[in-house]
């Protein structure tokens, strides 16, 4: 099953793919979860996109294409998986067109008051990546990650200007990609409003007709 995760940050995107890789079998290949891996590490590519992060601007497509492009060869990406915020462009999907047939792309549709309430809520374990809602989602203890015990934080591209300008990147480059996809016959429609669970099985029954 090769899919594709479309949708505005804050969709739950993210939380619904750590569940339904599990339940096809294949890996969550997150760019943003790559990205910020790379940032972690200080490694080249880290550097160079850092500033680009935090502002919620998007990484240039040539460096994003070949990032998917290196994590393709990885052999549990044979077998399918789930792309969680990439193809951002045009020319991203495009790019991804000439390596992968895809089976579906889910549309996760969410209101933009909902959207910036999950974003400003969210806060995650550096480590792990394990994402929580202040309101939806807490942890166990305030602040802290159930698992490993250490201090939650909030992303610096989840603070209110980073937000902002994250929702106008996305209405400009990649809505356009619903049009692609549904011209294509690959759109699914996804409510993202209810609970994780009714999310996750709405999504398992579209996928599979
Ligand atoms: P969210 O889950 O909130 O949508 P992501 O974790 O997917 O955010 O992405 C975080 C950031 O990583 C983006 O704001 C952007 O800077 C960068 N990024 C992730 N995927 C891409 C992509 N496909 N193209 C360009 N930049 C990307
Ligand atoms: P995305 O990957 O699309 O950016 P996330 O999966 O990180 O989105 O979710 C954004 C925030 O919303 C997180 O704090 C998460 O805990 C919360 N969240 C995700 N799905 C739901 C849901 N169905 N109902 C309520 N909150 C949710």
């Amino acid at each position: 099953m090769n899919l594709v995760f479309l949708g505005p940050p804050g969709a739950g995107k993210g939380t619904i793919a750590s569940e339904a890789k599990n339940h096809f079998g294949i890996p969550h290949i997150s760019t943003g979860d790559l990205f910020r891996s790379h940032i972690k590490g200080d490694t080249e590519l880290g550097k160079q996109v850092k500033a680009i992060l935090a502002a919620g601007d998007l990484v240039p497509d040539s460096v994003t294409i070949e990032m998917v492009k290196q994590r393709f060869l990885e052999s549990d990406a044979k077998n399918g998986f789930i792309l969680d915020g990439f193809p951002r462009t045009i020319a991203q999907a495009d790019a991804l067109a000439e390596m992968k047939t895809l089976d579906a792309v889910v549309n996760f549709v969410l209101d933009r008051e909902q959207i910036v309430k999950r974003l400003s809520g969210r806060r995650v374990c550096k480590s792990t990546g394990r994402t929580y809602h202040i309101l939806y989602n807490p942890p166990k203890v305030e602040g802290i990650d159930d698992e490993t015990g250490e201090p939650l934080i909030q992303r610096d591209d989840d603070k209110p200007e980073a937000i902002l300008n994250r929702l106008s990147v996305y209405e400009q480059q990649t809505e356009p990609l619903i049009a692609y996809y549904r011209e294509k016959g690959l759109l699914v429609d996804i409510d993202a409003s209810p609970a994780p669970e009714k999310v996750l099985s709405a999504l398992i029954k579209a996928v599979q007709k």
